[in-house]
């Protein structure tokens, strides 16, 4: 056969030249780290922590600018399990052994579903038995929200809630979560445990409601504490007797959500009772088990002062809460509820106004409460 004829190559000129091995230089660095363009960008942003490039702590665990005003969901360290396509053929407890790269969030309000549709019930059930193997919506590393120091954050998926100002209603359903494994979680989570140690951070776990999938949740912490590292949930403790004494010992702080006081008024906020949640604080108080308490100001929904000061009281009388924050309500969720096809009743709702929220914050100080 006769070969093709090559064709002289046009000189480059010096300039072109230097630019495009600057470019290739950039590329293959970013490679490396396996980070896109978009990340390479956050991780730049998160150099404004002083002292942490000098620690030797990796970019993605830095502080980020990233906050959130309204109770938070979840992210976590993670490898995950195949794509939805491949998820047909998975075997329950065998994840692979690489973390799945799209599982770090860009955003805690990033659009997740389906990511184990096709995974049988069976398998699901088996996961959430043994507790081996987990379902993450995704994680975020950096965040200074969610927990004290700068933490790697687990969103679960999973929730039986339907708090009408959920800002994450993609972690209701299970199955919009990726299967990642205990040792896969873990092993992702040693890549940052140094960092999070040096920036008084550590793993929080939230959702979702990481309760759905206790064991998992226990599994995980129990790993980070034997690294030393600090570990928070956030949760809304309605599944807080699924925990024993001894789980409870696994977890440094609960983040409790505390949604409104009076029984009518949290059954139509969130369809549930609140009884089982605030008998859960009680409990960890009597363990001396530390808690924050978190509280969504929704106007003309959750902004009652009354009601307000009856969960002031409440979290007084504990002795054991460390600090109060009132999340001011927002609508970067609302794409979700469009999106996902549910009903959403807060359309027209506003954020609550800097009086309205300097009032509550008094309320709880008030009471002596730590609030911010
Ligand atoms: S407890 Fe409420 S706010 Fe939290 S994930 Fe469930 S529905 Fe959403």
């Amino acid at each position: 056969m006769a070969k093709a004829k090559a064709r002289p190559r046009k000189p480059v000129k010096k300039g072109k030249k230097k630019a495009a091995k600057k470019k290739a230089a950039k590329t293959s660095k970013r490679a490396a780290l396996g980070k896109t363009a978009k990340t390479a960008k956050r991780a730049r942003a998160a150099k404004s922590a002083k002292g942490a490039k000098r620690a030797g702590v990796p970019k993605s665990a830095r502080p980020s600018k990233h906050t959130r005003a309204a109770e938070p969901k979840a992210a976590a360290p993670a490898a995950a399990t195949p794509p939805p396509s491949a998820a047909a053929s998975y075997k329950p407890l065998k994840a692979p052994k690489h973390p799945q790269p799209g599982l770090e969030a860009a955003s805690p309000f990033e659009m997740r579903v389906n990511l184990a549709k096709d995974l049988p019930e069976t398998d699901v059930q088996s996961a959430l038995d043994s507790g081996d193997m987990g379902f993450l919506h995704s994680f975020t590393t950096g965040s200074t929200v969610d927990g004290p120091g700068v933490r790697v954050v687990a969103w679960t998926t999973g929730c039986q809630w339907r708090c009408r100002y959920c800002h994450n209603p993609d972690t209701w359903t299970m199955r919009n979560g990726y299967p990642v494994s205990v040792a896969n979680a873990t092993a992702e989570l040693s890549k940052y445990s140094q960092g999070l140690k040096v920036m008084s951070g550590g793993l929080t776990i939230s959702g979702g409601e990481p309760l759905m999938q206790h064991r998992f949740v226990v599994k995980l912490f129990d790993a980070a504490k034997k690294m030393g590292v600090h570990t928070t949930i956030e949760t809304n403790g309605f599944l807080g007797e699924r925990l024993s004494d001894d789980d409870l010992a696994t977890i440094d702080l609960v983040m409790l959500g505390v949604k409104a006081w009076g029984g009518e008024l949290h059954k139509e906020l969130t369809g549930r009772d609140n009884g089982p949640t605030l008998e859960f604080g009680r409990r960890l108080a009597k363990l001396k088990r530390k808690i924050w308490v978190r509280f969504v100001l929704v106007p003309n929904l959750t902004d009652d002062l009354d009601d307000i000061g009856n969960i002031a009281e409440y979290a007084a009388s504990l002795g054991n809460v460390e600090r109060v924050e009132v999340l001011p309500f927002h609508q970067m969720g609302r794409f979700k509820w469009k999106q996902l096809g549910i009903p959403y009743h807060l359309e027209k709702t506003e954020p609550p106004s800097s009086a309205l929220v300097d009032k509550a914050i008094g309320i709880f100080r008030g009471a002596g409460l730590e609030a911010h």
